[in-house]
């Protein structure tokens, strides 16, 4: 955790301010939010991000957020992913953009299927090779860049499809490569690596999410870009399982409440 240091290239689009508020010593400039801590959340468009950066918010960190666009059948989460952004009023969105297409998922790839049905224990085709790997390191470089003190991830271990990116070990080791990996961790500074619902069920995130008063029709998780969520996808039944052990008090308007009407429910 630290206080007042610049970042190491402010971005262009940052504001400046002057006065004492923020400033450390007497007569400083400083920018507001140099009060502030930063940490820049890895952004979907799905529920688990959402409700990753909103603890991220309550935190007090000032958010950077990071959507990659990695060539995805489904574009309509980097519609959510806005929209959650603005929801969150983030300090920056940036959506990067990266070639995946060559990686054989059925995510990237059209001629790869969508399963509808996954044997236990199996990784679904869904499954993208190293995409986590991929997105933290991205999100370390702005780290990095706006002088931020954690990453968040929305990686989960209990409702993951058994994606092996999503595990608690996967967390550990990245952050020892963290640790070694950039300027300002070698020089003694830290980087923290946190995934906050990494041992929470998909109910439970649901619950969260409900808790922090978030919109949750906001969001995306559907492997596909109908209307409406397919309810057949290894994300949609894995939130129609959840939907079904929580009280129907709690579902939300729009999106996850025409999904229970899909499922008949
Ligand atoms: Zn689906």
């Amino acid at each position: 955790m630290v206080g007042f240091h610049p970042p190491l290239n402010p971005l262009p689009s940052e504001g400046w301010a002057t006065g004492e508020q923020g400033a450390r010593g007497k007569g400083k400039k400083a920018r507001f939010s140099d009060i502030m801590e930063r940490a820049v959340c890895l952004i979907s468009g799905g529920i688990d991000s959402f409700v990753t950066a909103s603890l991220a918010k309550r935190e007090n960190y000032e958010i950077y957020a990071l959507t990659v666009d990695y060539g995805q059948r489904n574009k309509k989460e980097i519609l959510s992913a806005r929209k959650i952004c603005r929801f969150l009023k983030v300090k920056k969105h940036i959506i990067t953009k990266i070639d995946l297409s060559y990686v054989r998922s059925a995510l990237t790839n059209r001629r790869v299927k969508i399963p509808e049905k996954v044997k236990k224990g199996e990784i679904p085709s869904t499954y993208v090779s190293a995409r986590n790997t991929i997105f933290i390191s991205l999100a370390l470089a702005l780290a990095e860049t706006v002088d931020a003190d954690a990453i968040y991830t929305g990686v989960n271990a209990i409702d993951f499809s058994g994606y092996p990116d999503c595990r608690p070990v996967y967390v550990k080791r990245y952050q020892k490569l963290i640790d070694v990996a950039t300027k300002k961790t070698a020089e003694g500074k830290k980087i923290v690596l946190k995934a906050p619902l990494l041992h929470l069920s998909k109910a439970d995130i649901i619950r969260k999410g409900m808790s922090l008063g978030l919109d949750l029709s906001l969001t995306w998780s559907c492997y596909k870009s109908g209307k409406r969520p397919c309810g057949k996808c290894p994300s949609c039944i894995i939130k129609k399982n959840a939907l079904s052990s929580i009280s129907q008090k709690v579902y939300v308007p729009g999106q996850w409440l025409k999904m229970v009407r899909v499922q008949g429910r």
